[in-house]
């Protein structure tokens, strides 16, 4: 193969298609009428067949390593601005390497769903306004006059105003007595009487941490902060006044907050506070919402994106903060490949910026805190509530209830506490992570569990529809008379769910009207914002619902949490299940007693003495870190160590387990110093999915850019020599559980 250098450019094209034999640069000759930048979209001939398809040019030079007459031209650029930055491309590279990915799937995160429809889905009206040519008939004079006066009209609106067919204006049009622009409109939510509010006088807490990372941002010091501060101390007020002044210095700003507090309440404050300066991005929006909003960031229309995890990758120019609320949340690490966490693309993002990076929590991750405390972030503490008061908690020991006669699923106190708020006519918030009637159906003769037959997974009874369901496939199953095992007709329902709790509430409290949020009320489209300001406008007196509620609601009136069942997630087998718990529990707290009205929280449980409940009882993160971070310390897990999460899945449980067992053999073979430590191979939690196996090994180590070359090396010698075709490998960097 000859190598030919030619004076001619060439630019390096990515083809937008996920397969990995085609994630690499392929180089294109640019003809000469064609004006590219790194970010082009552009169509090029592919293959043998010169198919057109899709690519984006991420370079240029002047010389190609394949012969020059091998060279195709690229066919055309669809677009005259580019789709991403080079700070962007630079951000996918980084993603790539980070995630195992391919650059096409990451510049997919970088670049908005509607874009990828050959042309930017722009929505456009016709604007009318009078030409030069005289009207003629009456129809026409009114139509001529109406334009005259507003001019650069809507069509729609000049039609409805007038009366006149659209017949009547297009030949208007078309001999000259009315001029037609398309203008584009932007697809945003209308705010209607936008009364832009004043911001708050900052208490001295909220003031101190406020002029903290003020000054930082001034300095030009880009190490991140952490605003630490108990739930309700006013940390949203912060992040509101530090995005005024960043963008009163021409500056952008993004604000990324867990889904499930995007409601229209936190959209209100938001807007209120920066009008069309602020666009909202969510999960929920259209191919074209969408993008008008990612349009609008790249051409500086609006300065300020709040929404979920993937608004880290806004189109800003010239980015001066990047906030990242509840940053110790789940919902932050994308689930799909590219498996990112929203705080490093963050951190990476802010880096190129010069940015601000502030994470918000009253219950910071482990690791956050970790870094806090090894001074790679900074602190600032809010230790009080804007109200001045602490829920009261109190832990009632289910244990003893049932010794003492008590068999229902409310302890004496809570049931109590609940008769007395309702009487003060205030409201009460009940919450249970877990969905459903009852959480398992079994023979009392036999034993027999009914079960999912394609998943090793019980199933759920759920009362409304009357049927089983598996929360996994969503298979369901009618309920049975008899026992499919021994014929016996002692089939009984054990464990309680939302739904069974909402039940027994109408039974004890039966004048109280109650309101149910999970993801079997909350399937339909705004249902969820339906129930929250249902309950918001009192039409509810008490709301039961999943970790869907624990999460920054703030309800002047609800003085009352009751945590029917905290041993949940105490006992999910997972290293992280105490720090899950105390947050839980802590979250849910919060809720309570936001307002001038005292709060008080219940938490149920058959494990009182367990630190996590002890901790969260006392409001004390401090303490709670402490001990967890003890625990972390003598089991060598994160964040004294990086973990590394490889699962296979596949339909041949015997075939995978070998493979599996071959690859940790591998690892034992190269792991010579003892440098990682092997967990497994062992059945996932959920062990069986769809028919499909799953069987998982965890690798740790002190050292992220070891851990990650050594499981890749191994994974590649276990594909070598053995045939892997019948299993799915996936292979997960800092997995959020181990299971
Ligand atoms: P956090 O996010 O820390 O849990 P919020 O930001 O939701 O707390 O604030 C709790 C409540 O206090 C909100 O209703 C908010 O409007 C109010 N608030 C915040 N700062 C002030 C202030 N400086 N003066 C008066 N009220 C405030
Ligand atoms: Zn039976
Ligand atoms: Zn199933």
């Amino acid at each position: 193969m000859t190598t030919l250098t030619t004076k001619s450019r060439f630019a390096s094209v990515i083809i937008d298609a996920a397969a990995s034999e085609l994630d690499r640069i392929f180089s294109y000759e640019i003809p000469e009428n064609l004006d590219l930048q790194v970010g082009s979209r552009v169509i090029v001939p592919f293959g043998r067949a010169n198919r057109r398809i899709e690519g984006y040019v991420i370079g240029f030079s002047d010389s190609v390593d394949i012969p020059y007459d091998k060279v195709k031209q690229i066919s055309l650029t669809l677009d005259d601005t580019p789709v991403f930055t080079p700070q962007l491309l630079e951000l996918a590279k980084f993603m790539q390497e980070k995630y195992f990915s391919a650059l096409s799937v990451c510049l997919a995160c970088v670049i908005p769903v509607g874009i990828k429809m050959r042309n930017f889905l722009t929505k456009t009206k016709q604007a009318l306004t009078a030409g030069i040519v005289l009207p003629k008939t009456p129809l026409q004079k009114k139509v001529f006059e109406y334009v005259s006066e507003y001019p650069k009209s809507f069509a729609e609106v000049v039609r409805a105003k007038t009366g006149v067919s659209s017949a009547v204006i297009s030949s208007m049009i078309k001999n000259g007595a009315l001029a037609a622009e398309d203008v584009t409109v932007r697809r945003v939510a209308e705010s209607p009487n936008l009364n832009l509010c004043e911001p708050l006088a900052l208490n001295p807490e909220q003031q101190n941490a406020f002029d903290f990372i003020l000054e930082k941002i001034q300095k030009g010091d880009t190490k991140p902060t952490l605003i630490y501060g108990v739930t309700g101390s006013g940390k949203t007020e912060i992040y509101l006044q530090l995005i005024q002044r960043v963008i009163s210095q021409g500056k952008t700003a993004i604000m990324l907050v867990p889904e499930i507090s995007l409601t229209p309440q936190t959209v209100d404050i938001f807007t209120k506070r920066f009008g069309g300066r602020v666009a909202v991005t969510h999960s929920r929006l259209s191919a074209g919402e969408r993008f008008d909003r990612w349009d609008m960031a790249r051409r500086g229309e609006v300065s300020v994106i709040i929404g979920p995890r993937s608004a880290v990758f806004a189109p800003f120019t010239r980015i001066g903060i990047i906030i990242i609320d509840e940053e110790h949340e789940n919902s932050y690490k994308s689930e799909h490949s590219p498996k990112y966490h929203a705080k490093e693309i963050a951190e990476f993002v802010a880096a190129q910026h010069g940015a601000q990076l502030v994470l918000g929590s009253a219950t910071p991750s482990l690791e956050t805190f970790f870094d806090v405390k090894n001074a790679k972030l900074d602190c600032v503490i809010l230790k009080e509530r804007i109200n001045k008061t602490m829920p009261e908690i109190f832990v009632e020991d289910m244990r003893r209830e049932l010794i003492e006669g008590n068999r229902s699923i409310f302890s004496r106190a809570l049931y109590d506490a609940i008769k007395d708020t309702l009487s003060r006519r205030e409201q009460v918030i009940l919450f249970l992570n877990r969905r459903g009637h009852s959480t398992f159906v079994s023979c009392r003769n036999c034993g027999y569990v009914m079960s999912c037959d394609d998943c090793s997974v019980n199933y759920t009874y759920h009362q409304y529809e009357n049927l089983l369901m598996c929360h996994y496939c969503g298979k369901v199953a009618r309920i049975l008379e008899n026992c499919p095992a021994c014929g016996s007709r002692y089939i009984k329902y054990f464990g309680i769910g939302t739904e069974k709790v909402q039940e027994e509430t109408a039974k004890f409290f039966p004048k109280a009207a109650t309101l149910r949020m999970d993801a079997d009320t909350t399937s339909r489209k705004n249902s969820h914002e339906d129930i929250l300001s249902a309950f918001r406008r009192r039409e509810a007196d008490i709301l039961i619902g999943t970790q869907m509620i624990a999460k920054g609601l703030d309800y002047p009136n609800v003085t009352l949490v009751g945590v029917m069942c905290a041993d949940i997630s105490l006992n999910n087998g997972d290293f992280r299940s105490s720090e899950t718990t105390f947050r839980l529990l802590t979250q849910v707290a919060g809720r309570a007693g936001r307002a001038s009205a005292p709060g008080k929280v219940f938490i149920q449980t058959y494990f009182p003495e367990h630190y996590a409940v002890e901790f969260s009882k006392n409001h004390d993160y401090d303490g709670f870190y402490e001990h967890e971070i003890s625990v972390r310390r003598s089991m060598n897990y994160p964040p004294f160590t990086k973990i590394f999460g490889i699962m296979f899945v596949g339909a041949d449980e015997k075939n995978l387990i070998v493979l599996l067992y071959r690859l940790s053999q591998i690892m034992t073979a190269y792991n010579k110093n003892n440098m990682f430590g092997l967990i497994g191979p062992s059945p996932a939690a959920i062990s069986k999915i769809k028919n499909n196996y799953r069987h998982k090994l965890i690798v740790k180590s002190e050292d992220e850019d070891k851990l990650r070359a050594f499981v890749l090396f191994c994974v590649g010698k276990l594909k070598e020599t053995e045939n892997t075709s019948n299993v799915e490998i996936f292979l997960t960097p800092n997995p959020l559980n181990t299971q």
